[in-house]
């Protein structure tokens, strides 16, 4: 079980090689987030001795449930928040990819201490998919201006999920746009791209990919 899970973040982190090179981009500059929600604790054991140092749950509860056990590695939270949960993410998370509201914002700032801000990305819903989280392109500003002095969070990117697409090309006008965006506010941060497209994220400026999938972590019996 291992092994298979090993050749498989192997696999994907020469994928994200081969995309940063023909970008011009470094491949270190981008951390490769596994994203752990389909699968159980021998799947997280097997990626973490697969070298991988960053893992991703959508879910505060399972976020606060499993980072206490592997605290070796950094654990993203990259899911919607509740306000009521927001300690779990601001207690256990070394980043936060879903930031949509001023609410959660105060929340997170107010349980985190000032030493040590909550590195946060704004989650942008680009094509305003009704069922997606996230603000819209022109909320990005005004969310921006509203968290700017919460002392216990820092912005540090935006992140997007593009419309479910037929092929990987289909993402890329939304992570451009993203990049774009992302300028236009001075952030260097991207969370973009999942296992359908992390390539074209990669070659579009990604700086964090979220990859579950792809890494074969669907159910524990397919590791
Ligand atoms: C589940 C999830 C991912 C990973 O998606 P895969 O298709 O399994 O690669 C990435 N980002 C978010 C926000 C997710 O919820």
């Amino acid at each position: 079980m291992t092994g298979s899970v090993a050749g498989a973040v192997a696999a994907v982190r020469a994928r994200i090689a081969s995309a940063a090179e023909r970008a011009g981009r470094d491949a270190g500059e981008i951390t490769l987030v596994a994203v752990t929600k389909y699968v159980d604790l021998d799947a997280v054991r097997a990626l973490i001795a697969a070298g991988v140092t960053d893992l991703g749950e959508n879910q505060a509860q399972q976020l606060r449930d499993r980072a206490p056990l592997f605290t070796d590695v950094r654990w993203h939270a990259i899911g919607p928040l509740q306000t009521n949960k927001a300690r779990y993410v601001a207690g256990h998370a070394a980043a936060f990819h879903a930031l949509d509201r001023v609410e959660v914002a105060e929340a997170l700032s107010s349980r985190r201490p000032a030493s040590s801000p909550l590195p946060c990305y704004v989650q942008v819903n680009l094509a305003g998919e009704a069922t997606k989280a996230g603000v819209a392109a022109d909320g990005v500003g005004p969310l921006l201006a509203a968290v700017a002095d919460l002392p216990g969070i820092e912005v540090v990117g935006l992140m997007t999920m593009p419309p479910l697409a037929a092929a990987p090309e289909d993402s890329r006008r939304w992570f451009r746009r993203l990049a774009e965006l992302a300028g236009e506010h001075g952030l260097t941060g991207l969370s973009m791209g999942t296992t359908a497209d992390f390539e074209v994220a990669v070659e579009e400026g990604a700086t964090a990919v979220r990859v579950g999938q792809g890494l074969g972590t669907v159910m524990s019996g397919s590791v």
